[in-house]
């Protein structure tokens, strides 16, 4: 079984749904920079507030602050994890594989969810996050609108501020600029696993399951 995983892709190709749902099968932990920034941005905190500046328009948020991030997450919990939304450039890849070589753990696998730009614009477009316990939820489609209570905690439903259309932009071209490349960095190192996340989220996860339970590496 696969333990040390990431997951690639697009602002809304679905990685905080699959993560979540590889977290609860799997039992493993998912760290995602994105939703620790938020949190420590909400408690104002020196990280959160040096690192809101960029997530509030879009933009990536300087390297070594993630790295810090990932290293302090990586020094208070046990060798397995999926990390949601990192590396999301060479430079994040390269100081990961540096700190996981030295603990001896390398990557097992990388997903790569690969979504159109209409599926991102959809997603987006419906997608409302809760206030409270952060989980994302689509409208239509979990829950009826913005005004309805979270499904999982009952707090209030809201936009993601950074889902903001002209903020998306700038994500997606961050995205494609910095990002992108990292699928031919894990291709080049045999870790890269592609799957189309054009799909709903169960079909998406059944390929999930069976690439993580066929591709025994221990
Ligand atoms: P996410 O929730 O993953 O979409 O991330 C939200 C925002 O947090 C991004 O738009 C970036 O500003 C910041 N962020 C999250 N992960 C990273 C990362 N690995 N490198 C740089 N910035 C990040």
């Amino acid at each position: 079984m696969k333990r040390r995983l990431v997951l690639l892709g697009p602002p809304a190709s679905g990685k905080g749904t699959q993560g979540q749902l590889i977290r609860e099968k799997f039992k493993l932990a998912a760290p995602s920079p994105g939703a620790i920034l938020r949190d420590e941005l909400k408690a104002k905190s020196e990280l959160g507030v040096a690192a809101g500046k960029f997530a509030n328009e879009g933009r990536l948020v300087p390297d070594e602050l993630i790295v810090q991030l990932v290293r302090r997450w990586l020094d208070t919990h046990n060798g397995s994890f999926i990390f949601d939304g990192f590396p999301r450039t060479i430079g994040q890849a390269d100081a990961f594989e540096e700190v996981l070589e030295k603990r001896q753990t390398p990557l097992d696998t990388v997903l790569s969810l690969e979504a159109d730009q209409e599926t991102i614009e959809r997603r987006i477009s419906r997608r409302v996050v809760c206030s409270i316990c952060e989980s994302s939820f689509s409208i239509g489609f979990h829950v009826e609108s913005v005004d309805s209570p979270c499904p999982r905690c009952g707090g209030d439903l809201q936009r993601r501020r950074d889902d903001a259309p002209e903020i998306l932009k700038a994500r997606l071209e961050e995205y494609r600029q910095k990002t992108e490349p990292l699928v031919a960095y894990y291709d080049e190192r045999g870790l890269l696993n592609r799957i189309d996340a054009n799909r709903s989220p169960g079909v998406i996860f059944a390929d999930i399951v069976h690439i993580l339970s066929t591709n025994d590496s221990d």
